[in-house]
């Protein structure tokens, strides 16, 4: 088991490289993504400013969609903490929630958010059996299963998925670039429970799949540079799209270093911190008027 890079997922230039080729020649057959007008195709990856500002534009709102193959299920609920249920932790999707609203802060897509909170508005698939996932699977995937074909407004497809992205054992999550489409891999958030050291093991597990949404959203959004233009100089472009703050959720060592994804996901439990994006890239969102 390696125990760096557990917390990787692909990096927007990483995902150039992976998948770049692919886009070329996509085509309009995947309409999944924001698409007002599908001819040209999308080519949405190689336009991250077009991508991103769609998001932050004025009277802009976003959905959240989520769809998990048999066996992956995302955390859903209040997860109790002690038996009597008197104390729990918080539903992932009201923290991500919260996340979104304070990247949108200010904005009226804050107020436009559809994030599914419950399992019955999410979507079960059969299992897929596949060990190993590339992107263009990830796609078909998600064209396959998600309710929209084709809209014209802000939308994010989450799709949880059993076996590992392009066999590796270490991806947690990737964003596909500026499809709209991101994937979180199940297996590797379970296989993280091993280093909990003394904590709930579903308390743990539940804590990295939030940060690895929280992260993938991000990227998803245009953080870090990557659409959305910085107001301060924190790019870790040695690392691509992640932030020089160590304590931000997408600072690069959370996703690609097991300690310092222990760290993080330990410090969430311990502080209940709701935001996990530090100010930095708030301020860039915040501060983007496209
Ligand atoms: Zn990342
Ligand atoms: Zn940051």
């Amino acid at each position: 088991m390696k125990l760096l890079n557990l917390f990787r997922a692909v990096s927007f230039w990483g995902f150039v490289l992976i998948a770049g080729g692919y886009l070329l020649s996509l085509g309009c057959n995947m309409n999944i993504g924001p698409c007002n007008d599908c001819d040209p195709p999308l080519l949405p990856v190689f336009v991250p400013n077009k991508m991103a500002a769609s998001f932050f534009a004025q009277n802009a709102s976003l959905e959240i969609e989520v769809a998990y193959e048999e066996g992956a299920k995302p955390y859903v609920g209040n997860l109790a903490l002690n038996p009597s249920g008197t104390k729990t932790d918080p539903n992932n999707w009201d923290i991500i929630e919260d996340n979104l609203k304070e990247i949108f802060k200010n904005k009226t897509v804050a107020n436009q958010l559809t994030i599914p909170k419950t399992e019955s508005e999410m979507k079960a698939v059969p299992a897929q059996n596949k060990s190993s996932w590339t992107t263009d699977k990830i796609l078909a995937f998600a064209e396959a299963h998600t309710r929209y074909k084709q809209v014209s407004s802000g939308f994010i497809f989450l799709v949880f998925l059993k076996g590992y992205f392009e066999g590796k054992n270490n991806i947690l999550g990737v964003s596909l670039g500026s499809t709209s489409v991101v994937a979180i891999f199940k297996d590797v958030v379970e296989a993280s429970g091993q280093f909990r050291g003394p904590r709930s093991l579903e308390l743990f597990q539940k804590t990295v799949e939030l940060s690895t949404v929280v992260h993938e959203l991000g990227h998803a959004l245009g953080l870090v540079n990557n659409g959305i233009p910085m107001t301060t100089a924190h790019q870790d472009s040695n690392n691509g799209a992640h932030c020089t703050n160590t304590e931000c959720v997408m600072y690069w060592a959370i996703e690609s270093n097991m300690s310092e994804m222990v760290k993080f996901a330990n410090k969430r439990i311990d502080s209940d911190a709701r935001i996990l994006f530090q100010s930095e890239c708030l301020s860039d969102a915040q501060n983007f008027n496209p």
